[in-house]
Parts: structure tokens; sequence; C-alpha cells
């Protein structure tokens, strides 16, 4: 496995190295600069954008140029990478699924920086910049992996290098030996085995009902007019705000969940009996439901999809185990006594057993009876039926 991180180290500069850091920062400046200029110039008259090699053909004739003869003297290699980085971003900003903002022109002292490809060496504490020289750095910590490049950026007063290595290492051991079940919901997104859970998927609320109200407004306006527009982009703006706070909460809750389970149960989705519970029936309706019960449902089914597939590649990652049961009455199996019935949960959240009495909030008592389900699914498989795992519905997919 090929990973690929960065270190960042401060240089301890001299004034002479200053002097040419600053050359060569101003003149990756003013290429990006120069070649955005032709591109937007380009994109407004309806023309395609250059290529990269276009671009760095342009750079060759700019450095005899005698105007511009001076970018000939910064080293050949940080002034096409620059028209690369531009090319990429240009690119990017074209993407037809997530498009990036359009790049900008850069200021002076705003993130200023350039990239060496190859041609620099490290000596233990001192890197060697072409046409730059030999610079000292504060070398906090010791560099593993192989450097592939350096990009050196200026901090307001202070010069920075990020080297970026490739370092091959052996397939993870997965860091936890504790095994879980996951209980899908709604009064709660998750709930664990153990009873530890994650807040609902709905708890965006303040976010939610600004786009309610900004729904409201749009509805109010005279379609495809000036301001209708102006207000389709206001509710565009907080769809992409409400999506990535809720993919932000996904990701971090799908990590902590795997890097502390070896093992993890789902119940098979039952996205019908799911919506079945936020839509209640007509006597008893569901707690979530009510006007909004069609976008409510849409996202619940969206957030533990998504959930789903994020505990899998994590857990395929850190080679652990991802065991799916079938969804039969893990909501109401009393796990004290093991009666079976429909009446034990006769509510959203209480479990409460017919014969025993044993009470316990519904999702933890589900969560126990997915984890003892999955136990049944590996103790078979280990028996040896015929491809068990495969029978079973075990998602371990081997790489
Ligand atoms: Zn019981």
């Amino acid at each position: 496995m090929l990973i690929r991180k960065a270190y960042k180290y401060r240089l301890k500069t001299k004034p002479l190295h200053e002097v040419k850091l600053r050359q060569a920062v101003g003149c990756s400046r003013y290429v990006w600069n120069k070649a955005l200029a032709r591109q937007k110039d380009r994109l407004d008259n309806n023309q395609p954008c250059l290529s990269y090699n276009e671009l760095a053909g342009l750079l060759v004739q700019w450095k005899e140029d005698e105007d511009t003869f001076f970018l000939g003297e910064v080293h050949s290699q940080p002034l096409p990478q620059t028209l690369k980085a531009l090319h990429r971003a240009i690119h990017d900003a074209f993407d037809e699924i997530s498009p990036v903002r359009f790049p900008g022109f850069k200021r002076k002292g705003v993130h200023d920086s350039f990239r060496y490809p190859q041609g620099f060496l490290i000596n233990d504490d001192v890197i060697y910049l072409p046409k730059i020289g030999w610079v000292p750095f504060h070398k906090s910590r010791e560099i593993e992996g192989i450097p592939k490049n350096v990009t050196v950026s200026r901090q307001e007063a202070h010069w920075d290098i990020a080297i970026q290595v490739e370092i091959e290492c052996e397939d993870p051991v997965h860091p936890s030996k504790e095994e879980t079940a996951i209980d899908l919901g709604i009064t709660q997104l998750a709930t664990l085995s153990d009873g530890t859970f994650y807040k609902p998927l709905n708890s965006f609320k303040t976010l939610e009902s600004a786009l309610a109200r900004s729904q409201r407004d749009l509805s109010c306006k005279v379609k495809f007019s000036k301001n209708w527009h102006q207000q389709k982009s206001k509710v565009n703006k907080l769809h992409t705000c409400i999506a990535a706070a809720r993919n932000d909460y996904l990701h971090k809750i799908s990590t902590t969940i795997n890097k502390n389970h070896v093992l993890i149960v789902f119940e098979d989705l039952k996205v019908a009996n799911m919506s079945g519970l936020v839509r209640g029936t007509k006597e008893q309706p569901g707690r979530q439901m009510t006007q909004k019960s069609g976008l409510n449902k849409a996202i619940l089914e969206q957030g533990w999809g998504e959930f789903r597939r994020m505990l899998e590649y994590k857990q395929l990652w850190r080679e652990g185990l991802v065991v799916v049961v079938p969804p039969q009455y893990t909501s109401q199996t009393c796990p004290q006594c093991g009666h079976v019935h429909k009446d034990n949960r006769k509510t959203q959240s209480g479990f409460k057993c017919i014969r025993c009495h044993y009470m316990a909030n519904a999702d933890h008592v589900g969560a126990r009876n997915i984890l003892a389900a999955g136990y049944a699914v590996l103790a078979c498989a280990e028996v040896g039926a015929v491809n068990p795992l495969d029978e079973a519905g075990i998602r371990k997919d081997a790489a």
C-alpha cells in the first residue's frame, strides 16, 4: 500500500536566499496571472482554453521577450509547475460532478509559493533548492519515505518548505479487537450494542429552517425573474451547505466506529420498514412525520445508505469485517428471555417484554439482537457449510 504525506519545515534563510526566494515566488505569481488572463480572454471570446503544452510554449516565448526576460533568471522547473497547477485548477472548475471555484489572480503575499518536482537534494537538515542554494531548515522530525517534490511558500516574514513523500507500507492491521452491532433509526441515527448512540441526521435544524424559509420566499417570486434567480441561488447554497454538514457528520462518526471496532454487524437495509415507521399509521402517526414526511424520508434513507457505505469501505481499509444479518425480529426479540412478539415493542422508543417484563431502550435492544445474529452467522460460517459466508451475506470484500 502506497501512501503520500507531506512534512513541513521552516527554512533558516539568509538575506541572499530571501532575495532569490522572493524573485522565484514573484515570477511564479507573474506567470500564473499572465497565463490566467490569457485563458480568461479566450473563454470570454468563446474560444477553448489553451492546453498545458500550449501554455508551456508561451512561457518559452515570454522568457525571450524583452519585457519579460527576467522570467529566464528563475530555475527552469517551478514556472512550468505553476502552469500545470493553473491548468488543473481551470480543469477542476469545469468538472461536471463537483466543480470548484474558478481560479483567481494571485496577489503579492497571499499564498505565495512555488514548487520543484525534482532537482532538490536533502542532506539531514539542509536542503538544496536549485538556483537558490543550500538552505538549512528546522528539522523538527525525521523524514520517512521517498521525497517526491518540494513546495516553498512564504508565511509572512518566514519561508516554509513542504516535502511530499511516498511511503510503501504494509497492509494495515485493524487497531481494535472490539465488536459491535448498529441499529439505524429515527430517534437516533445509530445506536450501538454497547449503548452508545449518535444524534439523528435531521439535527441540522437551524440550516433546515433557513432552507424552508428561503424556499417559501422563492415560491412567491415570479418564475425566472431576476429576483427569482437570486433567491434560487440562495436556496442552492443552503442545500450545498446542509449536504456538506451532513456528510461531515457521517464521516466523523463512521470513522470513530470504524477505528474502534474490528467487527461491525448491520441489519440488511430495511428501508421499507423504516419508511413505514416514519409514515406511521392513520391512527398513530409516526413521530417525525406530518407535512414534511416525503422530504424527511428521502433524506433519512439516503443518509442510512451513505453511512453504511462509508463504514463498509473504511472497514475494508483497516482490514475489519462487516457482517450483514437479515432484519427479521431484531426489534421484537427480548434479549433477556428470548421471547419474540410484536407487542414487545409497542412504541418507537420503548421495549417492554410481555413475558418477563424486561424494559430497555428499543434501539439498544435492537443493536444487541443484531450483534447476537451476527455472531450466529459467524459461528455458522466457522462450522463450514458450503460457502456460508456468501449465503449469510457476509461482506468481507477481500481486496
Ligand atoms: Zn423477556
